[in-house]
């Protein structure tokens, strides 16, 4: 098969709200009246962000909802994309037809799910990489900017935190989950869902967004930065799966048979440093993290009921620059590392 009939076969699809779409040497694209564009890029590589064999459909979805999760944290409406993808040859175990017909059924069913058209891409051999470029619209004065952030505004994050990390843990072999377990929290490391509506609905309540990608605290720590501020989170408020809480808390009694978790000879990590560290540092999750004035904190709970999905208040913006987390009894919680680098 050609470059282009792969083009043509797996990539080509109708792009009504572009003026040109796949086939030319560039789209053509007109932003609704008065908006502005929003372009955001993500990457992902082989080998760093998922293993080589990882299931292609998924693969498909996540490639795209990393890149919706930069329009949700903005407040963006996602309306185009473009994909550059680098494919191994089909010997060197790399991606064949049936690969390329379940990766793209994966990200266009995500892409129809948000009205996304794919407009265009590049495609080429090489180790396996997985590019995508999306493209929104708001108007300028409503982006949810990582600056806005005042003293005494609440700290809210989207649903709840550390079940990617710890579906990763088990990957790699740190812990050990039972089936049920792994099978509760492995959606949010391989399908992760991105927050759109929430982004949209924080335009004009929200003053300053981003999406957890990285973590926790190094997310956070980027809106510190671009606000200049800091932050007092309690460690209590952090919203946790049930799957996750159970895990990592010592249970005061064995837990039986397929149940958790985690090997005596495994220990790196304690029980309570892992749940802390897949809380505050643990990347993948795509939630929202987002600051507001206490004035909109019953806004924020009727949008949480309307989107079904829980917002938590976890703690507030101060003065100075410093990210202070306080466990139960209100002494700072120490942490070795607060997300992924890939440089560090
Ligand atoms: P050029 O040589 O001008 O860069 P290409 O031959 O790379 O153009 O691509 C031909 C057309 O196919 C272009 O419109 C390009 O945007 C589109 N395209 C290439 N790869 C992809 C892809 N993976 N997904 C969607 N569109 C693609
Ligand atoms: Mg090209």
């Amino acid at each position: 098969m050609s470059e282009f009939d792969l083009i043509r076969r797996y990539f080509t699809r109708a792009t009504p709200s572009a003026l040109l779409g796949v086939g030319d040497d560039a789209a053509l694209l007109q932003a609704s009246d008065g908006n502005v564009l929003a372009v955001s890029t993500d990457m992902l590589v082989s080998g760093t962000h998922f293993l080589p064999d990882a299931d292609p459909f998924l693969l498909g979805h996540k490639t795209l909802a990393v890149n919706l999760s930069d329009m949700a944290a903005m407040g963006a409406t996602p309306r185009w994309a473009t994909l550059a993808i680098a494919l191994p040859p089909k010997d060197g175990g790399g991606a064949d037809e049936a690969w390329l017909e379940k990766f793209s059924a994966g990200f266009f069913a995500l892409a129809q799910q948000y009205r996304v058209e794919l407009v265009g891409g590049d495609t080429t051999r090489g180790p396996l990489n997985l590019s995508v470029t999306i493209i929104g619209e708001l108007l300028a004065s409503q982006a949810l900017r990582r600056s806005g952030a005042q003293i005494g505004d609440e700290i809210w994050v989207s649903g709840c935190l550390g079940d990617a990390a710890l579906a990763l843990a088990h990957l790699q072999g740190d812990i050990v989950l039972g089936k049920a377990e792994f099978a509760a929290c492995a959606p949010r490391l391989h399908q992760p869902q991105p927050r759109v509506a929430l982004g949209i609905a924080l335009r004009g309540i929200a003053t300053s967004a981003i999406d957890i990608s990285d973590g926790l605290l190094a997310d956070l720590g980027h809106i510190l930065e671009a606000s200049l501020v800091g932050a007092e989170i309690e460690f209590a408020l952090l919203p946790v799966s049930a799957v996750l809480r159970t895990c990592l808390t010592p249970p005061s009694l064995p837990l039986s048979g397929e149940e958790s978790c985690i090997p005596p000879d495994k220990g790196r990590l304690g029980g309570v440093e892992l749940l802390q560290q897949c809380v505050l540092s643990g990347g993948d999750d795509y939630e929202l993290c987002f600051t507001a004035p206490r004035s909109r904190h019953a806004d924020l709970l009727s949008i949480a009921a309307k989107l079904d999905l829980p917002l938590t208040t976890i703690g507030k913006i101060v003065a100075g620059r410093e990210c202070i987390v306080h466990d139960a009894s209100g002494h700072p919680i120490k942490l070795e590392s607060s997300g992924y680098d890939h440089f560090r």
